[in-house]
């Protein structure tokens, strides 16, 4: 069984640390290490996993040690740990945005084996999508572990090469926030026609909701999917006709290029 250290115990590692549990992980392979003991030790007692001040002391047993504090702070935590205890054997996965494998392994020395690995924030809810890439050094083992470690929080997608977390940043990563603001924007149309706030709210997430899983059930383009529900010149037809005269596609193709310029600039 392998023995996984958290370092920080904050959002993304809670959720990792949730999924692993509820998916008959034995909690006492599990250690979370983070300066502040009232973080850590809610964690702790929650799913009765171990805990520690110290990054190094939770990793020194790990066989895959999980990086989730801000980007700002990785190659900091690496070099903190690296210094201090053995880590030829071991397997870091990175979840923080913008920060590259050549950092990380510069900070944790040549030839180890990492995966930077980008969830988004669903994964709270086991509904997740992680993007994955993995060092060459990283064994079939190792990626086994990591496979299973990460689809504790939904789905995992492994990339070929690292540029491609860019690109999964602008599908999935930054996805959720793009059907939040189509959400608010009908919500908000939906209220201006007499519904209260509530009922605008629960008619639209239903709506998403409906829709989402519809395209989950029926194994046929979304496209297609569309078309089915679009009678000639009825009402949703004359609203579809609104979005595309609207310039809805191009849209979303520039905000989702948008976002690749961004990571591009972070990384
Ligand atoms: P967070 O602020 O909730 O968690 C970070 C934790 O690290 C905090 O609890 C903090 O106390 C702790 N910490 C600070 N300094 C530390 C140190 N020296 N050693 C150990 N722990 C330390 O942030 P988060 O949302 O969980 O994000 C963590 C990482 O995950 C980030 O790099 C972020 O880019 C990445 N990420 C998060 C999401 C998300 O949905 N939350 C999605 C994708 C990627």
């Amino acid at each position: 069984m392998n023995k996984i250290a958290f370092i920080g115990a904050g959002n993304m590692n809670r959720a990792i640390i949730a999924g692993l549990v509820n998916n008959d992980v034995e909690p006492s392979n599990i250690t979370v290490s983070n300066p502040s003991a009232p973080k850590r030790e809610a964690l702790a007692n929650e799913y009765g996993i171990n805990q520690t001040s110290s990054n190094s002391q939770a990793a020194e047993h790990a066989d895959i040690v999980v990086l989730g504090v801000k980007p700002h702070l990785i190659t900091t935590v690496c070099q903190e740990i690296a210094e201090v205890i053995e880590i030829e054997h071991k397997c870091f996965i990175s979840v923080a945005a913008g920060t590259t494998m050549t950092q990380i392994q510069a900070a944790l020395g040549e030839n180890k084996s990492v995966i930077r690995a980008m969830p988004n924030t669903p994964s709270q809810l086991g509904l997740g999508v992680t993007g994955a890439f993995a060092s060459e050094q990283v064994t079939d083992e190792q990626r086994v572990a990591a496979d299973r470690l990460m689809k504790a929080t939904g789905i995992v997608k492994w990339l070929a090469q690292e540029s491609d977390i860019d690109h999964i940043i602008a599908v999935s990563g930054s996805g959720p926030a793009y059907f939040f603001l189509f959400m608010e924007a009908m919500a908000s149309e939906a209220e201006r026609l007499g519904f209260t706030s509530a009922e605008a709210r629960t008619l639209v997430q239903q709506t998403a909701l409906g829709a989402a899983q519809m395209v989950v059930e029926n194994d046929i383009a979304i496209g297609q999917l569309r078309e089915n529900v679009t009678s000639k010149g009825g009402t949703t037809q004359a609203a579809l006709n609104a979005f595309t005269e609207g310039g809805l596609p191009e849209l979303v193709s520039g905000a989702m290029q948008a976002a690749i310029a961004r990571a591009k600039e972070m990384a």
